[in-house]
């Protein structure tokens, strides 16, 4: 029976992928082949099969994409009047809102996340579009500084050039929409590097902006391998600005590789973000975002609670009832809109997170985890996990995961749990729960990280900056804080009376 339920859920993957394209570069307003004619596998996480081939670009392509995003950039997209250059990125939003199912789909084909959670990714970023095509109308402005009645000084902010993006693949689509958006809204032309795990979508997105009609080279996508593919766009002398989403370590090399060619760069890095539970918070609810905070999107989240503290007068009844949670979450197929954990992206990826489990052991940690439905055996599947009497100096506590993995740790008194929490090299994301308003203040400031919720879960709210600190993360987006990244400040000086000027040579 299970070999048969086996078999039919494979066949919809499989007959899905069938139905897939082959994956071209999008370069200069045309689907084109890699240079040398280069492909890649994508592969299913859920049956292990090659779903399609994908065009490997290498720094011949990044080179073509570059070119053809400056001439963009010196052209068209460059004297476009802003409003003009606004109803395009008004256009991408609501093509990929006409298309949310579809995207849906192609994304938890492609990485393995529940469907139901793409679907709201996808329809967010849609809204990612507007959000920063609106941002722009309101929020990019200049300042002016009178100085007595000689001069009036004031600042304009001029787009970069050409924007290089590297995107993981833990939240394909959306992440890319992170830097899309600001980087078009604000006027750069970008040539982006999609992660080579996910590339659906990312064609997707090329596919919708050739639909939007932007003008050709404004946009290119080159897929391709982090050390071919990426690392000539980090040392392309002719892209002026690199936005990188990924490892800690990816971006400590890019950093390193774009020195030469003098990049900016915004760093948005790996994450062990605690979540704070003290003995007067609502618990009921302070479980909900624990468990959702770390199980949703298969755990390979940056901002995921992965560390939970537990004051140790709540900590018994507390695991009690996420060990009920933990077995009770629907391990299944990414494409029934009722799972809620699905396999891991690729078996490399699965192996990693297995061994941790592993090392948790050896570490003395007791292990309890869900269930894996038997019918899923050929996908990359670990079961929702808990990692009980785990201690701050382990390795499962201090190194990120990046699977459905929780350490669970008690402390016994606020300044205890707020050292716990900020000893590790990550400063991502922060979670506390109290009803005691001071306190929740108090550690909220305490807590070495880039963001911080309250008694919530990750709400993110669009205006405000996003990023880390430590080794989470150098710069912000989000909001206007994009405009720092993504565009150039010139200060403008203007005699308005008689100044002195020195006479020399006279
Ligand atoms: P990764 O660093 O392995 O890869 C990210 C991207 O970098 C990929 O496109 C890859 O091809 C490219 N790359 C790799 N080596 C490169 C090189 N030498 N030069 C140029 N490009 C190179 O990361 P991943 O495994 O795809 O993503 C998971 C990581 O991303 C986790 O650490 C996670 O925490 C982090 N992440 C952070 C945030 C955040 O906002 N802080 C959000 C999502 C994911």
């Amino acid at each position: 029976m299970a070999n048969q339920q086996t078999q039919s859920v494979a066949d919809q993957h499989t007959k899905l992928a069938k139905e897939l394209q082959d994956v071209k570069l999008y370069i200069d307003g045309k689907f084109v082949e890699a240079e040398d004619n280069g492909t890649f596998e994508n592969i299913s996480p859920f049956t292990n099969e090659t779903m399609n081939n994908i065009a490997s670009g290498q720094a011949a392509d990044i080179d073509k994409a570059v070119k053809a995003a400056h001439k963009a950039f010196k052209g068209e997209w460059g004297k476009m009047k802003q409003s003009e250059r606004l109803d395009y990125v008004y256009k991408i939003g609501d093509l990929i809102e006409e298309h949310v199912e579809e995207i849906a789909l192609l994304e938890a084909l492609d990485t393995g996340l529940p469907l139901s959670q793409t679907k709201k990714q996808v329809s967010r970023s849609a809204n990612n579009f507007r959000f920063y095509a609106d941002t722009v109308k309101s929020q990019m402005y200049g300042e002016t500084y009178q100085v007595d009645d000689e001069f009036i000084n004031y600042t304009v902010r001029t787009p970069v050039g050409v924007a290089g993006l590297i995107t993981p693949w833990n939240a394909p689509f959306m992440l890319e929409t992170w830097k899309i958006a600001p980087a078009l809204a604000t006027g750069n032309t970008v040539v982006l590097k999609p992660a080579e795990w996910s590339p659906l979508t990312a064609n997707r997105m090329a596919e919708i902006i050739d639909q939007a009609g932007l003008p050709d080279g404004v946009f290119n996508i080159v897929h391709g391998f982090g050390e071919t593919a990426g690392d000539a766009l980090v040392k392309h002398k002719d892209v002026k600005l690199i936005s990188f989403t990924g490892e800690t370590t990816t971006g400590s090399t890019i950093m390193k590789n774009g020195a030469d060619t003098l990049k900016r760069f915004s760093m948005e890095l790996g994450g062990k973000s605690p979540i704070i539970v003290f003995p007067d918070a609502d618990l009921d609810r302070a479980l909900d975002a624990a468990t959702w905070g770390v199980f949703s999107f298969n755990g390979e989240r940056c901002t995921a609670n992965s560390r939970l503290y537990l004051h140790e007068d709540i900590a018994e009844d507390f695991v009690a009832k996420l060990k009920q949670r933990v077995e009770n979450i629907r391990v299944g197929d990414p494409l029934d809109e009722s799972t809620q954990v699905g396999p891991l992206i690729k078996t490399e990826h699965y192996e990693n997170v297995k061994s941790y489990i592993e090392i948790a052991k050896e570490e003395g940690c007791e292990v309890v985890s869900g269930h894996i439905p038997e019918e899923l055996s050929r996908g990359n599947y670990v079961a929702p996990t808990m990692l009980l009497n785990a201690e701050n100096d382990m390795r499962v506590v201090q190194e990120e995961i990046f699977g459905p993995v929780i350490a669970v740790m008690t402390f016994k008194d606020e300044e205890e749990v707020i050292e716990k929490a900020n000893d590790v090299e990550y400063g991502l994301a922060g979670y506390v729960w109290t009803n005691d308003i001071k306190r929740g203040h108090r550690v909220a400031h305490a807590v070495e990280s880039g963001m911080l919720w309250v008694n919530a879960q990750n709400v993110r709210d669009l205006r405000t900056p996003f990023g880390g600190s430590k080794n989470s993360g150098i710069g912000r987006e989000g909001g206007y804080y994009a405009f720092e990244f993504y565009t150039e400040q010139k200060i403008i000086h203007v005699a308005i009376g008689d100044h002195h000027i020195p006479q020399f040579g006279i």
